[in-house]
């Protein structure tokens, strides 16, 4: 099966929603893919139909447009320029485009420490999100972790689905997180109305900053967390951790069309377009910055690809100020050395494939760890571990291949330039 549009947006979280409809509502052919199977990203996830008004209203200007939609359907391969390869279930579709959006947004970053791989120690967006689909957290310790402003959003969530939250662990130093809730102050109200509002809604949970879990353990699942704070160090009996360092953008499909980075991102002009003439990238692939900066990146991205460069230009104020936002975020809660040194020699780093630390601290790069060891050659294909190996031994991950997840040999076999 294959198809042909003016327009391609891959990821349907909030950017790609609003380049899709953008785009569709000025006239051209669009088709919005995304892997799950509903639209809404990470942030509406569970079925934006029912739960955002917003997201709601998005679909409903996308449906009006008559904008194509694949839900379900994961990018994995791209057989030659300007055609991408789909795959759901074995079934593969090819779609050819004039233009691409790549909005394919973030994950969490996790970093291994001993016991991290307990059964009751979890992703904190990926225990809200369970939350989310209907798992009953009511009644449960849980102590949250890590670094980032998503942890008070996910400890007010779980609060709120009757969790009871036994500490919020943030390891950047309280003078940094003064500093960034001071610069707020500067054009970013809304962010600090939101973070008051999470501040409220997890008044009376001990919320420890220079903080971090240095080990999580217990017999069949996890029963206690060992929390370094300044020279304290502090066991904390509890049920679960919800443990994440920020976020790490999905940057596999812009590298697999070529497209540059810069320090860890997707580079892009005042346009969002990516090194490569054609592509574009919105959303938390160039910077993380939450929901608004999304948004408005969709819309230039679209704009832009549909010629209307001076609309376009109109939101570029906008958009600046949310891209200030997300390096004042990374640098807030940039990542402290203390943490490289969590890992004992036999903790895992690659938990799909089993290599522990002192496997991959004899290997001098990325790619003589995969070689030697198997590192990130497993189901998620690096999406943790590389991570992980970039923060604890500095190796750059090579660019990705295709493909992009675990396919069918069928899928791969119809390739014809980039899949080898
Ligand atoms: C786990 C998690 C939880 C979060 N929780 C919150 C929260 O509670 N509050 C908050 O304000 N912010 C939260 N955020 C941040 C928020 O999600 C983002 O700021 C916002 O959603 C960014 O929008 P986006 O469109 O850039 O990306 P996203 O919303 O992440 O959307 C990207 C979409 O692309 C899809 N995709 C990726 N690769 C492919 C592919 N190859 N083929 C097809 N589809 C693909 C993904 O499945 C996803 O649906 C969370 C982020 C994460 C990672």
């Amino acid at each position: 099966m294959s198809m042909r549009v003016d327009l391609l947006v891959v990821g349907a979280g909030p950017a790609g929603l609003l380049a899709a409809a953008t785009a569709a509502e000025a006239g051209r052919s669009v088709c919005l893919v995304d892997d799950n199977p509903s639209a809404g990203g990470q942030i509406w996830r569970s079925g934006i139909a029912e739960q955002n008004p917003e997201g709601l209203r998005l679909l409903r200007r996308l449906e009006a447009a008559r904008a194509g939609m694949r839900f379900g359907w994961r990018a994995v391969a791209a057989p030659s320029s300007r055609v991408l390869r789909l795959e759901q279930s074995g079934q593969f579709a090819d779609v050819e485009y004039s233009a691409i959006i790549l909005a394919t947004g973030a994950r969490e970053r996790f970093l291994p420490f001993p016991g991290w791989t307990l059964p009751g120690v979890y992703g904190a967006g990926g225990l809200q999100a369970f939350v989310k689909s209907g798992f009953d957290i009511r009644g449960k310790r849980v102590v949250v972790a890590g670094t980032g402003p998503l942890l008070l959003a996910v400890a007010a969530h779980l609060r709120e689905a009757g969790a009871r939250i036994v500490s919020v662990v943030e390891q950047a130093p309280l003078a940094r997180l003064a500093r960034f809730s001071l610069g707020l102050l500067r054009g970013q109200i809304g962010k600090l109305i939101e973070g008051a509002g999470y501040a409220l809604h997890t008044a009376g949970i001990p919320y420890r900053t220079g903080a971090w879990v240095t080990s999580a353990s217990g017999g069949e699942r996890l029963e206690n967390v060992t929390i370094r704070s300044g020279s304290r160090i502090l066991e904390v009996p509890c049920d679960m951790l919800a443990i994440g360092y920020h976020l790490a953008p999905n940057t596999e499909l812009p590298q697999l069309l070529d497209c540059d980075l810069h320090a860890g991102y997707v580079r892009v002009d005042e346009l969002q377009q990516t090194s490569v003439s054609g592509i574009y990238c919105a959303g938390e692939l160039t910077g993380i910055g939450g929901v608004d900066k999304a948004k408005v990146e969709g819309r230039i991205a679209a704009l832009a690809a549909c010629g209307q460069a001076d609309r376009a230009k109109s939101l570029f104020r906008d958009r600046d100020r949310h891209r200030r936002f997300a390096r004042h975020l990374d640098a807030a809660f940039a990542l402290r050395d203390e943490l490289r040194g969590l890992a004992m020699g036999s903790t895992l780093v690659c938990r799909c494939e089993d290599v522990p630390y002192d496997a991959l601290a004899e290997c001098g790069s990325w790619r003589e760890a995969k070689l030697h060891t198997r590192c990130g050659m497993g189901p998620c294909q690096g999406r943790i571990c590389a991570p992980a190996a970039e923060f604890l031994f500095g190796w750059k991950p090579p660019a990705p291949r295709p493909p992009l997840f675990p396919a069918r040999v069928e899928t791969l076999a119809h390739s014809t330039d980039r899949t080898a």
